[in-house]
């Protein structure tokens, strides 16, 4: 497998310069405003970006928006906050190229002008059998030799309305003999009667990609347009067109190989129907790679760019693991963020010997591998929350946390040894009774003894209640992403929603997107939809690794 080195795409631009044939490096992240932004669009935005800063370029984002349909201008604002999230500031380079219908119509006027398009009346099924196939050439259409002048003429009244869809295309005239099926005299414009979200109903003919986007890329000075893979045997149709046209200063088409991620369901139609059957609540939904989806699972983008780097930029395509991109989260997290106490699955754990309705404030470093970070003081009392797994009435060989008679630590705290427990009539443990060793303050005693096991908790009286959502991939991997008749292979459990747990009141003050470490259980995120200042809601980004295995 070739596997080519992020330079590639900086060795031709070097050559390039070198030679003279770009002086101010400018890029363009072109989206079609008709959905929402996914991880791999993330990547495209941060390598084009990257690029024009490398280069002390330009950076233009561009909204492709030639193909008029009706829901696109609710898409335009998204993206806007996708790109700015990500930090690939355009300046005041925001382009439409709808704005650019008068151009890309003159830019046809030219090819017709030079004998180099022709209006043509074949259907659009006769223009598929006339293309020929990957081992046949095609056939010139009827219409091929149409005079300038008849070409003009019926061109006009294409734009005039004086057609219906369908009825007449622009084509451009190249060779139908090309071993490029992309290239044997490709439609340019079509006629639709449809309203534009930007022009309104000043066109009826619009233009097709592969003529608009080359033009677009020139109009803007773009020098490298860096586009996927599949756009590899469009580049002679996109040289072509910006050479035809006549740009002093063509721009130059690059391919690279999309970002796919292992296991995980970016398709558009799939994310809809996933939408209206409400097994996800949104496009953001934490559990989906929309930009907006990570965002508000609590990925930040710095841990986005992390990732965008490691992949690296190929040729080849490839699929990466999702667990690089929690790596990665969790290595940017790992310094920046407080570690705070929360319950997610609470039992009761009563301090006999500690004075009733005493709170005491406990100053607790809030990340031990930061100290900038600094300190916090944590109500401590009587009657404490703790993980139910925390205790074990019986315990396994190696378990080292809170069982009759077993000595731990309570983090940050004291030392505390169970004494007794409580059961109700199921069987289920109700409460812990303890005792503590007030010597035992800050978390070691003055006679040396040593515990093995340290363990979280909440101070019962201070406590505040959260919801926790615990996530898992969407898909049971285990059975791959589709199913036979091309349905997707959910897993019933990728959403765990954890009612009653209690957090450290320090918490309570999350805003949206504010996220924290809750220790010994991941980075978790304040939900930017859920969440109120009443009714706390989490979502857990990423776990952390896990210490203990049973
Ligand atoms: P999708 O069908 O997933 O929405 P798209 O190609 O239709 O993708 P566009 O809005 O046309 O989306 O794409 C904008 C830019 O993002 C294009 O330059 C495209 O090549 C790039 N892009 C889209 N998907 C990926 C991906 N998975 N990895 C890298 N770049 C991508
Ligand atoms: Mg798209
Ligand atoms: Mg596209």
């Amino acid at each position: 497998k070739e596997t080519v080195s992020r330079n590639f795409i900086e060795q031709i631009i070097d050559k390039d310069i070198a030679e003279g044939k770009c002086d101010t490096v400018c890029t363009r992240f072109p989206p079609e405003p008709n959905g929402y932004l996914h991880i791999g669009h993330a990547k495209s935005i941060l390598l084009n970006y990257g690029i024009a800063q490398q280069y002390g370029g330009k950076f233009n984002l561009r909204f492709d928006d030639t193909n008029p349909t009706k829901e696109k201008m609710e898409f335009v604002e998204s993206i806007k906050a996708d790109v700015a999230w990500l930090g690939a500031d355009w300046e005041d380079r925001l382009f439409f190229a709808s704005d650019y219908f008068e151009q890309m119509y003159e830019a046809a006027v030219t090819l017709i002008k030079k004998g180099k398009a022709f209006v043509c009346d074949l259907s659009a099924e006769e223009i598929r059998q006339y293309r020929g196939t990957l081992t046949e050439p095609g056939k010139n259409s009827p219409y091929r030799d149409r005079s300038i002048e008849e070409n003009l003429r019926l061109f006009e009244e294409m734009r005039a309305g004086k057609y219906e869809d369908g009825e007449k295309v622009l084509r451009a005239k190249i060779d139908m003999a090309s071993p490029n099926i992309n290239m044997r005299d490709p439609v340019i414009y079509r006629v639709a009667h449809m309203s534009h979200h930007n022009t309104g109903d000043k066109w009826c003919i619009y233009p097709m990609y592969d003529f608009a986007h080359p033009i677009e890329d020139a109009i803007e000075g773009v020098t490298h347009s860096i586009c996927t893979l599949e756009f590899e045997d469009h580049r002679p149709l996109y040289d072509w067109v910006v050479r035809e046209v006549g740009y002093e200063k063509p721009p130059k088409q690059i391919e690279f190989a999309k970002l796919y991620l292992t296991n995980v369901v970016t398709g558009k139609r799939y994310i809809k129907k996933l939408v209206e059957d409400g097994i996800v609540d949104g496009w953001d939904d934490p559990r989906l790679v929309s930009i907006a989806a990570l965002r508000r699972r609590g990925f930040t983008p710095e841990s986005i760019r992390m990732f965008v780097d490691l992949c690296g930029i190929s040729k080849s395509q490839s699929s990466v693991d999702y667990a690089m991109l929690e790596y990665c989260i969790r290595e940017d997290l790992k310094l920046k963020r407080a570690r705070m106490m929360a319950v997610l699955d609470p039992v009761k754990l009563i301090i006999d010997n500690y004075p009733e309705g005493e709170v005491e404030y406990l100053e607790v470093v809030n990340n031990l591998e930061n100290p900038e970070l600094g300190s916090r003081k944590v109500p401590f009392g009587r009657e404490l929350y703790i993980e139910r797994e925390d205790f074990m009435e019986v315990p396994p060989r190696k378990y080292f946390r809170l069982f009759p008679g077993n000595e731990v630590r309570l983090m940050n705290a004291y030392f505390v040894k169970c004494e007794s427990f409580v059961k109700d009539e199921t069987g289920r443990i109700t409460e812990i009774h303890c005792t503590y060793d007030p010597a035992s303050k800050g978390g070691n005693s003055p006679d040396g003894r040593k515990v093995k096991g340290t363990i979280h908790w909440v101070a019962a009286q201070t406590a505040v209640k959260a919801e926790v959502r615990l996530y898992e991939n969407i898909i049971d991997e285990e059975k791959g992403v589709y199913n036979e008749d091309g349905s997707l292979n959910l897993n019933p459990d990728s959403l765990k929603v954890l009612k009653e747990c209690y957090i450290e009141p320090e918490l309570a003050k999350a805003q949206a997107y504010d996220s924290f470490q809750f220790v010994r259980q991941g980075f978790f995120c304040a939900d930017a939809r859920d969440s109120k200042p009443e009714a706390l809601v989490f979502n857990r980004i990423v776990s952390l690794k896990s210490s203990f295995r049973l």
